[in-house]
């Protein structure tokens, strides 16, 4: 008899013998396709290990990662779902942490990826975005991530300039980044289904920028978006010691028409824009 959670039982099944139901609060929507599982390692495999899963669930990626013969680190949450894949894993090379991957401090990722690694991970939709703003932050020591997210999600993040879809997290991977979203995951491929589609993305940090040039990206950039239908001479600034006329002379400096949208600003101005901010 197979044991519970190998890799060809459905999850519905594993978790009935483990005697565990889906989380809904933390976003437990378990991959049941093996094929998708595949391309998902696939491309994971295409960067460079060591890996780190965020969210490994019942293993549905961890296993074939793991099976590459590639070293992994898991991080999970629920300590069911732990303690599960801890004893299914632990002799195929792979180390389960039980933890909020956004609770994880920077040294405990410096000391187990010392040369760094690569991040996988299909993740709740409820922490898709600190998630991906933990990334930004972890870039330098994970400089490569496949990420499964919601299809509107994946939509936004890999969005260019001229759309409703373009936001705050795309302007920061437009400019810290290369995002290709790579393919669609059908609702059905999960246990329990969810009510949309979800995606596949792959991101690639690029470049060298200073913490304190992306501290002033991430300002201009709010300030920018927070009242999107404004233009952008209307931004509220309370930031600048100049106010209003200051942003303006920033605006010019980084060539960005002060009678435009945020929406309609290419990452690379918002880049000139926040070096202009800060005499950078
Ligand atoms: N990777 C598995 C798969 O593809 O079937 C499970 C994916 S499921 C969408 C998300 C997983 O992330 C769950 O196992 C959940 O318990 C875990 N999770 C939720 N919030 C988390 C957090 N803050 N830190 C680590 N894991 C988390």
């Amino acid at each position: 008899m197979r044991p519970p959670g190998s890799p060809t039982e459905h999850p519905r099944r594993t978790l009935a013998a483990l005697g565990l139901s889906p989380r809904k609060a933390l976003g437990q929507n378990f991959l049941a396709d093996r094929n998708v599982a595949g391309k998902i390692v696939a491309l994971a495999r295409s960067f460079p290990p060591p890996f780190l899963e965020i969210g490994p669930g019942l293993g549905a990626l961890t296993s074939p990662l793991a099976d590459a013969g590639a070293p992994v680190v898991a991080v999970e949450i629920d300590r069911g779902l732990a303690a599960h894949l801890r004893a299914r894993l632990a002799s195929a090379g792979v180390e389960i942490l039980e933890a909020d991957f956004l609770a994880v401090p920077e040294r405990e990722w410096r000391s187990r990826f010392p040369v760094g690694g690569t991040v996988v991970g299909n993740l709740p939709y409820s922490i898709s975005s600190p998630v991906v703003l933990r990334l930004i932050e972890l870039r330098v020591r994970f400089p490569r991530a496949v990420l499964m997210l919601q299809r509107e999600v994946v939509e936004r993040l890999c969005a260019g300039p001229g759309g409703k879809e373009y936001g705050i997290l795309s302007v920061y991977l437009g400019v810290l980044a290369e995002t290709r979203r790579e393919f669609v995951v059908r609702r059905a491929c999960f246990h329990p289904a969810p009510d949309v589609d979800s995606a596949v993305m792959s991101v690639r940090f690029v470049g060298e920028y200073p913490e304190a040039l992306v501290a002033a990206l991430r300002t201009v950039v709010r300030a920018a978006f927070a009242h999107r239908r404004k233009t952008l001479r209307n931004a509220s600034v309370p930031f600048l010691p100049g106010g209003s006329a200051q942003w303006r002379e920033l605006l010019r400096a980084a060539g960005i028409d002060p009678a435009g949208r945020a929406e309609d600003v290419p990452p690379a101005a918002y880049l000139a824009l926040a070096r202009a901010f800060a005499g950078m």
